[in-house]
């Protein structure tokens, strides 16, 4: 906004100097005000923007949407190459990479999702890559030996 000079009131040296000769100049008082704000940067713009904070950190600033479950995250919380956000990252399906896990694995402990993985009892869930080599693999680990019991139930 352009503001002329002849619509600054010119004070009469009366009220509007009194008003100043605290001894404060105006301009450090503005220049200290300024410090303070960029201090707090962060928090003013999440201020600002309410309504696209990072729903997982809650401090930074969304600029990104999961793919998944539609929360709005921030740059730190998201997982570019996959479109997702970190917490549906975390839950991701370790075989596939591709769908959220429903279990983990009893062999190895990765993480599945139904396709990828046998369920062989109710809540006992080997991945596929496991399930393939199961008496291999169970041989190596005596105390889940009882699961071959399962396998040879199924074929
Ligand atoms: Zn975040
Ligand atoms: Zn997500
Ligand atoms: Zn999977
Ligand atoms: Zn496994």
């Amino acid at each position: 906004m352009l503001t002329k000079r002849t619509a600054v009131p010119v004070a009469p040296s009366t009220s509007s100097t009194q008003r100043v000769s605290s001894g404060h100049p105006i301009i450090p008082c503005v220049t200290r005000i300024k410090t303070q704000y960029s201090r707090h940067e962060d928090r003013l713009e999440t201020l600002r923007t309410q309504d696209k904070v990072c729903e997982v950190c809650g401090k930074r600033l969304a600029i990104h949407k999961c793919g998944i479950c539609g929360r709005n995250v921030c740059e730190k919380h998201f997982d570019k190459r996959k479109g997702i956000c970190s917490v549906c990252s975390d839950l991701m399906c370790q075989v596939c990479g591709k769908r959220l896990s429903v279990d983990a694995c009893i062999v190895c402990g990765r993480l599945i999702c139904r396709s990828c993985s046998v369920e062989l009892q109710p809540g006992i869930r080997v991945c596929t890559p496991c399930y393939e080599n199961l008496p291999e693999v169970l041989s190596e680990r005596p105390e889940l030996s009882y699961l071959l019991r399962y396998i040879r139930k199924r074929h």
